[in-house]
């Protein structure tokens, strides 16, 4: 890839964490996501589920309903989704159904990711679409976000609790990204 997709790459990804920011102040897990149309962006999401009580309210999944209400179409076939964390199967499985050609990730996620890590939803041979991905784009910035979130996190409880939290009791293993160790490169 030329220098100069790449510095195009972090600067939607720049806005893709601009969304995750709002995660942040919402208390949610930091997760931001924009969907770029022939070089603009048509529609940005964030993680919402603890606000809106709702398992479908994920970054991507937000984004992707706003930008097949913008083009009029559910197919997103020109479209590059920017994804400040690897999607999950849910996500992956939309990304694909909506036949997005490309997706660019920040950071990944060992235990629950679903472009990579536990599967490769995204680059399955099987499927009759196949996304192409490109990882690691901020992905030290996205990942010290996630990692930043869920210490405070665990600051706040451990304040509240007045003792002190253990570990390794989060089972969705999302708050393993960052913590050394945990296979990220
Ligand atoms: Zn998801």
């Amino acid at each position: 890839m030329d220098m100069a997709a790449v510095t195009k790459d972090e600067t939607y990804m720049r806005e893709a964490k601009k969304q995750a920011m709002k995660a942040y102040a919402l208390g949610e897990v930091p997760i931001g996501c924009v969907i770029v149309y022939e070089d603009k962006i048509i529609a940005r999401g964030y993680n919402r589920r603890n606000t809106d009580k709702n398992t479908l309210s994920h970054a991507e999944l937000n984004a992707i309903r706003k930008a097949s209400r913008k083009l009029g179409d559910w197919r997103l076939e020109d479209c590059t989704l920017y994804v400040t964390l690897e999607p999950c199967q849910m996500c992956a499985g939309a990304i694909v159904q909506a036949r997005i050609p490309r997706v660019v990730i920040a950071a990944m996620n060992p235990k629950a990711g679903c472009a990579g890590s536990v599967v490769n939803l995204l680059e399955m041979d099987g499927f009759n679409h196949k996304v192409q991905v490109t990882r690691g784009i901020l992905e030290e910035e996205c990942s010290s976000m996630l990692s930043g979130f869920f210490r405070e996190l665990r600051e706040k409880k451990s304040v509240k609790n007045r003792r002190k939290e253990r570990n390794g009791n989060d089972k969705t293993g999302i708050s393993g990204i960052g913590k050394k160790g945990n296979g990220i490169t």
